[in-house]
């Protein structure tokens, strides 16, 4: 593939080869499987003396493009994708990990990772120790020599903490870790993990990737060698994204930038505005002065990202309060759609966990998130001001 040296033309030129009828834009290779010339040419595929696609679980050409793209905007050199972010996630771990491995992580992960780490991995004997994200320098204490990975999400979902990629590729290199970040909620236009010496980039391309809340997929970007594990573990255990998923993820990337600027820019406005909120007890949101991890978002990210939460005075009543006083926000679990979306966390994603389990991921009663979209912020804010003083009569 082409290599161009800006993100924008890379996202909108990066393209699977033209087929006989010269289309202009990528079609979609609805096919599970494709055909050899001869029965010489279907050997030759299958013991890899030949590329080629074989058969739609192991690749496919709206795959590849997906795939192509994703290297050349996170800078990495091999990738897979997957039919969901917790498929890549899982992928990921399975196939690096065997049975007495440590995993080094923190708690603020996303609640499905946590999920997987705490109730299954245990049935592998896949242990895991979360560390502080604001003591990194009693993270060394915790690294056992059974200790293979190091896992970390920034911003963290929901809680928005920021942790310095810096910092953590010096460490995993110094211990041998192999570092694995997931980069859903900046996507390679606000960061770039490898730059900072991350081995593996993962993506929910639900999120952002996609961007306008149609299909679920899963992205897995980074060194040759461990991708080629993991791509030889999805062959055979069949996590992989259907062609349809992919050409729409594909396309939606090509808006992937203007679309973080305008989220971004969004989201910047309604922190500020809501910082001045009586209402509101704190805002979090990567680029406001006030965040405890201020200079090292200033330092790795391009933009502040499009999520923002803060917390409503009365607790878990009056953030469900505030959700039903909501107008125009739509009330969903999803993030990084065109539209605005509002989650309370503490009475529905994490409502499973005791109070004391959600402190402790950083899940306060009150904490709303708010998942800023390309709407007009003049209505954005009218929402969130009105939804914020119904709440609190
Ligand atoms: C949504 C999400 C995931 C899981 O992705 P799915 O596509 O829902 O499986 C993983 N990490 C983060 C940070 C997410 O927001």
């Amino acid at each position: 593939m082409k290599k161009y040296k800006n993100f924008e033309t890379q996202a909108v030129r990066t393209q699977t080869p033209r087929t006989a009828q010269k289309e202009h834009s990528t079609p979609m290779f609805l096919t599970s499987s494709f055909m050899f010339d001869d029965a010489e040419d279907m050997r030759a595929m299958f013991a890899d003396e030949k590329t080629g696609n074989i058969y739609s679980r192991f690749s496919n050409p709206n795959l590849t493009e997906l795939i192509d793209k994703m290297n050349l905007l996170e800078g990495t050199e091999a990738g897979l994708t997957t039919a969901t972010g917790m498929a890549a996630i899982f992928t990921t771990f399975a196939a690096l990990l065997n049975s007495g491995d440590h995993i080094l992580s923190c708690r603020s992960i996303f609640g499905s990772t946590h999920t997987v780490f705490g109730k299954f991995f245990p049935k592998w004997n896949i242990t895991h120790t979360y560390v502080e994200i604001d003591q990194p320098e009693t993270w060394q204490q915790f690294v056992k020599k059974e200790t293979k990975i190091v896992y970390v999400e920034t911003p963290s979902n929901p809680g928005i903490d920021i942790l310095d990629l810096e910092w953590l590729g010096t460490f995993a290199k110094q211990n041998k870790l192999i570092l694995v970040v997931d980069n859903c909620f900046a996507t390679p236009y606000i960061q770039q993990p490898i730059k900072y010496g991350a081995d593996i980039v993962i993506h929910s391309a639900t999120k952002y990737l996609d961007g306008q809340g149609r299909v679920m997929g899963g992205t897995v970007n980074g060194r040759k060698d461990l991708i080629d594990q993991i791509k030889a573990f999805a062959r055979s255990t069949g996590p992989a994204m259907s062609p349809f998923n992919a050409w729409v993820i594909s396309k939606s990337l090509e808006t992937l930038s203007i679309r973080m600027e305008k989220h971004s820019e969004n989201a910047f406005e309604l922190a500020k505005v809501l910082e001045k909120n009586q209402e509101i007890e704190l805002v979090k949101y990567p680029f406001l002065e006030s965040h405890p991890q201020y200079a090292i978002a200033k330092k790795q990210m391009r933009l502040g990202g499009g999520i923002v939460t803060f917390l409503v005075k009365g607790g878990v009543e009056q953030g469900r309060k505030f959700m039903d006083a909501l107008q125009m926000c739509s009330i969903s679990a999803n993030l990084g759609d065109t539209r605005t979306i509002a989650t309370h966390p503490a009475s529905s994603t994490h409502a499973k966990l005791t109070e004391a389990e959600r402190v402790e991921v950083g899940i306060l009663p009150g904490l709303v998130r708010i998942s800023v979209g390309l709407e007009h912020i003049d209505d954005i804010v009218a929402d969130i001001e009105q939804a914020l003083k119904a709440s609190t009569k």
